[in-house]
């Protein structure tokens, strides 16, 4: 079986130089999670570069040479400026994205998008179906593709096709909104096996098939919910997706990224370092986050010149107007309450805004002694897991959303918060920078051994095998490597 991994996006940035493009690896958590397996297991990702590139054969040799050193292959699916307009800027982030993420009144429900969406999907099911074996697993990715399953059905693809949906899936009042709604939900029935974040987001869709589809026939088998309508049946699951704990952990303990968390610890001179991690994004609650910050500093005078909250914003989507804004809703705020709060020797807020080096983030996790993880919705938030997975002396606390999907696993040992609720994010920072180490260790223990038992590769396993696939080879050369290093949790 060879695995054939479709996202709108290859995990790459290409980048252009004076002699003309480089490659990187991309940021996010679907390249996060997604790139180890297919590091270690091999095979196909097809997906659109990122960029407009003139001449393709130079993009093909630049794939070609970041895939060898990868161990698996990029195949490229080349759109257009409008395509990128349309589909992706306009159906994918200004209708799909808000709506899964309950926010309905930031949607652009543009009929213009809807067309550009399907000119995209057949580029794509041409592009995966020159590609494919009939024995490969195709397995699409995420809420730009959509309605690739029927698609690639429709131009006579013979391989089985999975589908995961890394964000949220809405209840029916608001899915109900979308003008396509019964396409979309026609259309995701068509792959073998859908897969969401949480049992909360495959209710919501059973309930949208009720709603909608009143014809469609549901059971449950197992752990496995099916759906048999129009002549065909399609599983359905909950599969919290994971991180790779043992390389974060690894990462995390080796002695370049100690040196490091050490130095820019002692750089910011201050007893307790509050950590926050996101994507520019509305979602993320960033600016609710600051808020709460602020109230905590009015509130709770003994944190001053004892606490520095370290906010990393990663660039993201910046060429939408609304990203621009959040940007400078951000920088006004943090200079707002650095300005309010600053004295000679502390600085509230240290604030970046750029992607890190992985091992400058590796650092950020391993120093920071309390994580804000406090989106307004989150599919599931690696972030989260990522910070437990660097607390490799056992410490630290996680105050985390109870919107992310990650609280479903991880909330009875974090602190968790209504991010809307700025008195209680106050109460609750003040609150994690008084526990003593003690009172902290028994909950980051229990964090790291959900995060590391529920890992991505149980993700990748228990997703596969509800295909009925298997991936012994694969867990075979995990374990040989955990063996060779064990790591202690
Ligand atoms: N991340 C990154 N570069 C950075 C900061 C973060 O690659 O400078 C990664 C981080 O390691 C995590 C991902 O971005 O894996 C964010 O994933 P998450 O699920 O938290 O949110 P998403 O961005 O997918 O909405």
């Amino acid at each position: 079986m060879r695995l054939v991994i479709v996202s709108n996006r290859l995990p790459i940035v290409l980048e252009t130089t004076e002699t003309g493009f480089r490659t990187r690896r991309g940021a996010g958590g679907l390249v996060s999670a997604l790139g180890p397996v297919l590091r270690r297991c091999g095979g196909l990702w097809v997906g659109w570069p990122g960029a407009e590139a003139s001449d393709l054969n130079e993009l093909n040799a630049l794939l070609a040479d970041h895939g060898r050193q990868e161990g698996f292959d990029l195949v490229p699916v080349i759109l257009s400026a409008d395509d990128i307009s349309g589909f992706y800027r306009g159906f994918s982030n200004e209708i799909i994205w808000p709506l899964f993420h309950d926010l309905q009144s930031r949607c652009n429900f543009v009929p213009e998008y809807w067309t550009a969406y399907r000119v995209v999907k057949d580029k794509f099911a041409s592009v995966v179906a020159a590609n494919a074996q009939p024995t490969d697993f195709v397995w699409v990715q995420d809420y730009h593709l959509m309605g690739l399953g029927r698609r690639l059905r429709e131009v006579g693809l013979l391989s089985r096709i999975g589908y995961f949906l890394h964000i949220p899936f809405p209840p029916p009042d608001i899915f109900c909104k979308l003008p396509w709604r019964v396409d979309v939900l026609d259309a995701l029935l068509h792959y073998d096996l859908v897969g969401f974040q949480t049992a909360h987001d495959l209710d919501n869709f059973f309930d949208c098939v009720r709603t909608l589809l009143p014809a469609a026939k549901r059971r449950r088998a197992g752990d496995q919910f099916q759906v048999t309508y129009d002549g065909r049946t399609c599983c359905l699951g909950a599969f919290p997706i994971g991180i790779d704990f043992d390389d974060y952990g690894r990462a995390a303990a080796s002695p370049a990224v100690a040196e490091r968390a050490k130095q820019i610890r002692a750089d910011l001179q201050v007893p307790q370092v509050l950590l926050g991690i996101d994507r520019l994004d509305y979602t993320k609650g960033i600016p609710y986050r600051l808020r709460a910050f602020r109230l905590a500093l009015q509130r709770y005078p003994e944190l001053h010149r004892r606490v520095g909250l370290l906010e990393v914003v990663v660039p993201s989507r910046e060429s939408v107007p609304e990203y621009q804004d959040l940007k400078a809703e951000i920088e006004l705020l943090v200079s707002q309450i650095n300005g309010e709060f600053t004295q000679p020797g502390w600085i509230p807020i240290h604030y970046v805004f750029r992607s890190l080096e992985h091992d400058e983030l590796l650092a950020y996790y391993r120093l920071a002694d309390v994580a804000l993880v406090t989106p307004l919705k989150d599919g599931m938030n690696l972030v989260a897991k990522e910070y437990c997975a660097c607390q490799v002396e056992g410490d630290g606390v996680l105050i985390l959303s109870e919107f992310a999907g990650s609280a479903v696993q991880m909330g009875g040992d974090a602190v968790l918060v209504n991010p809307y609720d700025l008195d209680f994010v106050a109460e609750a920072i003040r609150r994690a920078v008084s526990l003593t180490r003690e009172q902290r260790r028994p909950a980051m223990r229990r964090l790291r051994r959900i995060v590391r038992k529920q890992d991505i590769y149980w993700w990748l396993g228990r997703f596969l095998g509800a295909c009925g696939l298997s991936m012994d080879a694969m867990t075979e050369e995990r374990r040989a490597k955990s063996k060779a290093a064990p790591l202690p949790v």
